[in-house]
C-alpha cells in the first residue's frame, strides 16, 4: 500500500502541513477559536438579576442567542424590553434551513431551499456538547428536545488525497493500527530497558500489561494480525450464523503506510474537550432554539428592522433603524439602557457615540471565514452501501467535512453536511456563485462517494462572509488581541453595554453568546439599580 510520502526524509515543515491539511475541519474550529485553551463554560445557573427598578427599560439590538437570552431574562426582571432585529426571523446565526426557505446574500444571488419535508441544514451551529450548561439550560426552559449528534463514527472514511492512492480509508483501522503499533513500540522500549530510568520496575509491568490491553498485542507484546487486533480494526469477513460463519482475522497496515498517509492527524478530534461525547441537537434542526425563544418573546421582537446609528445621552439610548418591512421607512427606539449584540463586523460600520476604547475593540476583531453546504440526496447510500450512521468524513480536500445526519436513520432520503470550508478554501468559494459552490462540493465529494453523481437531488451553500446580517462566520480572537482590546469591548461606554459570543471566552459558541448575555445583564442590572430606576 501507498502511504503517501515521496519517501525519504520529511521536514518539519511538510510535517505540520500534513497535520492542518488532514485533520481538516475540526481541528480548524479548535485551533481558531480556543487557542489551545479548553475553557469550560462558566454558567453558574440562571442570572442574578433581581426586580427591575420602577419604570426601567431597556433596548436589545439582535435577536440572535444572546439578545434573546438578555431580553427574556431581563423581561422576567420587570424590565420594559424592546428587541430591533434585521432579519425577519429570530435566532441569528442559531438557524435551520428548510423546504421553501429563501435565503438572499450579498451580491443578490437568491436560493430557493428545496428540500424535502422534515430535510434540513444547520449553516452555522450544529452541535452542543454536554459542558455548554447555559444554551442546555435554555434548551430545557423551552421545551427544545434533543437527540444525541454523532461527532466520532468509526466506520466513517479518513481521506487524504495522497494516502492509500486517495482510497478513502474507515477510521477503525486507522485507529486500531495506529493505537497497535504504538503499544508496540513502547513496549518494545520498556523491554529493553529504554525507560528504566523513568518508570519504576513494578510500573513497567503495569505500562507493559496496559499497553497489551490499549493496543491489542498478543501475549509477546507484538501487533499482528489476530483475533484481539481484528476485534479492534474489523475483521475481513464479520462472524455470522450457521455455516461458514466463521469470522475471517485482517492484517494490520504497515506502521510506515499508515505514519505517512497522515491519516492518524483526525484520530484526536472526538477527544477535544468540545467534542467529546455526549454531544447533542434539537430534533427537527439547530434553528428550533431560536424559534423557541422567538415563541416566548413574541411582540418583544420587532423584525426586519436594521439598525443604522445608535445614539445616547445622560437619559438613555436611541437606536434610529429602517423598517425593511415598509420600504425602509426610517424611525427610532429609546430606552434608558443598551445591550447591543450586532455582531461587530456590522457594528463597526454602524454610527454610535462611544468612546475611543470601545470603538477600537469593535474595529479590531477580524471575522473568520467559512461555508457551509447542504446536499440533499435520492437514497441514502451511506447508510445503505457504506453502513455509516451519523458521524463525520474528514478528508484534505477544500470541503474538509461530509457530516452524515445523526437522526431520521433509514428514511429514504437524506441531507448531508457535504463541505465546511475554511480560510481561503471558504473565500474562494465564498466568490463562486452558490451553484457553483455545490457542483464544486460535489466533484470533490464524488472522490469519496462515487453515488454523489447519481444520486444528488438539490442543495443549498452558505458562505458566512455573504450573510447581511454577520458579515463573516465568527470573531477570532487571537491573545494579543484580547489583551488589548478584550475588556474595553466588554465594559459599559455610558449606557451601552454590548454581548454576543465575540464577547465571550467561547467564541464560535452559542455558550459564548448565553455567557456573555448573563454577564452584561447583571451589570446593567447593578446599574440601573444604583441610578435608581429609569432615566
Ligand atoms: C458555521 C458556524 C458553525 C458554528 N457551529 C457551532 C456549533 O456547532 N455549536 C455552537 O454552539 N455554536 C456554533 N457556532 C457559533 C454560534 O452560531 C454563535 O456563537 C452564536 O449563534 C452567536 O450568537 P449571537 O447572539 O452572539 O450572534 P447572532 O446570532 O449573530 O445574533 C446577532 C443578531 O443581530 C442581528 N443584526 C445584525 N445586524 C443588525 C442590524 N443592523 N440591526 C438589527 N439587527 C442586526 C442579526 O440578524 C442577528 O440576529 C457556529 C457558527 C457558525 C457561523
Amino acid at each position: 500500500m501507498d502511504g503517501g510520502s515521496s519517501g525519504g526524509g520529511i521536514t518539519r515543515r511538510q510535517l505540520l502541513r500534513m497535520i492542518g491539511m488532514t485533520a481538516g475541519s475540526a481541528v480548524m474550529y479548535q485551533a481558531m477559536t480556543s487557542l489551545g485553551l479548553a475553557a469550560e463554560s462558566g454558567y453558574s445557573g440562571p442570572p442574578k438579576v433581581g426586580k427591575a427598578p420602577p419604570g426601567a427599560s431597556v433596548l436589545i439590538l439582535g435577536a440572535g442567542i444572546a439578545g434573546m437570552v438578555a431580553a427574556m431574562e431581563l423581561r422576567d426582571a420587570g424590565y420594559k424590553v424592546q428587541i430591533l432585529e434585521f432579519n425577519d426571523r429570530p435566532g441569528g446565526r442559531n438557524w435551520s434551513i428548510r423546504g421553501g426557505d429563501r435565503y438572499t446574500e450579498l451580491g443578490g444571488e437568491t436560493q430557493v431551499c428545496e428540500f424535502d419535508e422534515g430535510h434540513y441544514i444547520n449553516p452555522g451551529p450544529w452541535r452542543l456538547p454536554y459542558h455548554h450548561h447555559g444554551i442546555l439550560h435554555y434548551c430545557k426552559r423551552l421545551g427544545v428536545t434533543l437527540e444525541n449528534f454523532v461527532q466520532v463514527n468509526y466506520n466513517a472514511y479518513l481521506h487524504g488525497q495522497n494516502a492509500f492512492d486517495g482510497k478513502p480509508q474507515r477510521h477503525r483501522p486507522i485507529q486500531a493500527d495506529y493505537h497497535g503499533h504504538v503499544a508496540e513500540l513502547l513496549a518494545k522500549a520498556a523491554q529493553g530497558g529504554g525507560l528504566d530510568q523513568l518508570v519504576s520496575e513494578q510500573d513497567k509491568q503495569i505500562l507493559l500489561a496496559s499497553l497489551q490491553w490499549w493496543g491489542a498485542l498478543d501475549q509477546d507484546y507484538r501487533y499482528t494480525g489476530n483475533h484481539g487486533s481484528s476485534d479492534r480494526r474489523g475483521f475481513n469477513k464479520d462472524p455470522g450464523g450457521g455455516l461458514g460463519a466463521a469470522p475471517e482475522i485482517s492484517q494490520p497496515m504497515k506502521l510506515d503506510d499508515l505514519l505517512r498517509s497522515g491519516l492518524w492527524s483526525n484520530l484526536p478530534i472526538g477527544a477535544l474537550y468540545d467534542m467529546q461525547t455526549t454531544l447533542m441537537q434539537p430534533v427537527g434542526g439547530m434553528g428550533r432554539i431560536g424559534e423557541a425563544f422567538g415563541r416566548e418573546l413574541g411582540s418583544l421582537i420587532r423584525y426586519q428592522c436594521k439598525v443604522t446609528r445608535i445614539e445616547q445621552n445622560d437619559a438613555g439610548v436611541t437606536a434610529h433603524f429602517s423598517d425593511l418591512a415598509n420600504g425602509g421607512a426610517e424611525h427610532s427606539a429609546s430606552a434608558d439602557w443598551c445591550v447591543c449584540t450586532i455582531p461587530l463586523s456590522i457594528l463597526g460600520q454602524i454610527p454610535m457615540n462611544v468612546g475611543a476604547p470601545m470603538q477600537a475593540a469593535i474595529r479590531a476583531l477580524p471575522y473568520a471565514s467559512s461555508v457551509k453546504l447542504g446536499l440533499q440526496f435520492k437514497r441514502r447510500f451511506w447508510e445503505e452501501d457504506d453502513h455509516i450512521y451519523g458521524g463525520i468524513t474528514f478528508t484534505d480536500l477544500p470541503i474538509t467535512t461530509i457530516g452524515y445526519p445523526s437522526h431520521g436513520y433509514h428514511s429514504e432520503k437524506g441531507v448531508l453536511l457535504g463541505g465546511y470550508l475554511w480560510g481561503t478554501e471558504a473565500m474562494r468559494f465564498t466568490s463562486m456563485t452558490p451553484a457553483q459552490r455545490i457542483q464544486e462540493g460535489l466533484k470533490q465529494g464524488a472522490k469519496i462517494h462515487p453515488q454523489y453523481l447519481d444520486e444528488f437531488e438539490n442543495g443549498v451553500a452558505m458562505a458566512w462572509h455573504r450573510s447581511p446580517f454577520t458579515l463573516g462566520c465568527f470573531g477570532q480572537w487571537t491573545d494579543a488581541l484580547r489583551e488589548e482590546h478584550y475588556d474595553n469591548l466588554c465594559a459599559f461606554d455610558g449606557r451601552i453595554v454590548l454581548a454576543g459570543e465575540h464577547a465571550s471566552y467561547i467564541p464560535a459558541w452559542q455558550e459564548g453568546a448565553v455567557t456573555s448575555a448573563m454577564n452584561a445583564i447583571e451589570r446593567l442590572h447593578q446599574r440601573a439599580t444604583a441610578q435608581g430606576g429609569a432615566a
